[in-house]
């Protein structure tokens, strides 16, 4: 059963005292156990896919010992993947979640060494979970984006030896540096050639030390995240990265930031000043219809009915952010009124099976 205190305290830990899981707590009361839930469409019985999980890896805690980035590594709660994580899912009615890493503090380190070993722990870490469950978890790689040649190398070490479908990757994390910055092209070239699907999840730095952001709200997470979602998918578009690399699939967490809800800003910026908007080629709608996806996680029909007429069902995922607590089950997505049958289905899971060619165990 989910150790509650250990589970307050990875909630406290990862929301920097915002979210409160009214939810995951009186999950965390315990109860008898759950059957698992079976999500059916009509008499369809569908696979849900969950893009949007978290986890951490005990083990990293060995490789920062002694390190100024000790206190960072995570050794309980509810990012250690167990028990208490399948019967959540089960309850929910998720068959299968993708794992991303919590947090990016090794974004943070200036040490080659160090930042590839923390890397690797993490992986192959992940890559044990998903051994153990194979029909309940899809392993993502983590990679050292601070150095990006080593970040093209944990990628490919993450698909073809750990077997991994796809990465997470975070925006601000990366100190002073831009992702879309000459740099990185080794790193985007990879994620091409290995036709990658990319979780881009916030690192939490918007808004840190900016007194704007302090006060009630939690608004580092509540708007921060979201801003740097939309910074980094700002910078894809108008720098010519997403053109360069057109194989490029990125997933936005948190319904893609606000550039969704805010596009027609973004497109009558290129027609009052075209001089700003030289280092795209095409109109920023349709990169939301090819190279940028989103997971769904905005709460409310109005908002999904939104994402869904700017990108369209084909780009959007279900996630849930897992073990945080945010109140998504797929009866978000079993309940909007707007979508037909074949488009729950696709939100829900069938556009992860075809994008990540997924084959049984992961499907069945
Ligand atoms: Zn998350």
């Amino acid at each position: 059963m989910r150790n509650r205190r250990d589970f307050v305290k990875a909630l406290a830990a990862a929301t920097a005292g915002g979210f409160v899981a009214q939810r995951g707590l009186a999950w965390a009361q315990g109860g008898p156990a759950q059957k698992r839930r079976e999500v059916f469409i009509g008499r369809k019985r569908i696979k849900v896919i969950d893009s949007h999980a978290h986890l951490n890896i005990a083990e990293v805690a060995n490789v920062v010992k002694g390190t100024p980035f000790e206190r960072q590594a995570t050794t309980t709660g509810d990012g250690i993947i167990g028990p208490a994580r399948i019967a959540w899912m089960d309850r929910d009615g998720i068959d299968v979640a993708m794992l991303t890493q919590q947090g990016a503090f090794w974004y943070a380190v200036q040490d080659r060494g160090l930042a590839r070993d923390i890397v690797k722990a993490q992986n192959e870490g992940t890559a044990a979970v998903v051994a153990k469950y194979p029909d309940r978890f899809i392993g993502m790689a983590s990679m050292p984006l601070q150095f990006p040649d080593l970040a093209a190398e944990a990628l490919e070490d993450g698909v073809k030896r750990l077997g991994f479908k796809g990465a997470g990757i975070s925006a601000g994390w990366a100190g002073a540096k831009n992702l879309t910055d000459p740099e990185y092209d080794v790193f985007w070239s990879k994620a091409q050639e290995l036709g990658t699907f990319l979780f881009m999840h916030p690192g939490g730095t918007n808004g840190n030390g900016d007194p704007h952001f302090g006060g009630r709200g939690a608004l580092p997470n509540t708007i921060g995240n979201p801003l740097e979602t939309t910074i980094f998918f700002s910078r894809l578009i108008y720098e010519g990265t997403l053109d360069k690399f057109p194989g490029l699939k990125i997933c936005g967490a948190h319904g893609g930031g606000y550039l969704p809800s805010y596009m027609g800003r973004t497109d009558a910026q290129c027609r009052r000043q075209d001089d700003v908007c030289t280092g795209k080629k095409r109109p920023v709608e349709e990169y939301f219809k090819t190279q940028l996806m989103a997971d769904i996680m905005v709460f409310r029909e109005e908002g999904l009915r939104h994402l869904v007429a700017e990108m369209g069902t084909g780009q959007l995922v279900y996630g849930t952010d897992m073990p945080f607590g945010w109140p998504v089950t797929p009866d978000f997505i079993l309940n909007a009124k707007f979508l037909n049958d074949a488009q729950k289905e696709q939100i829900l899971g069938g556009n992860l099976i075809k994008l990540l060619k997924l084959t049984p165990p992961s499907t069945k």
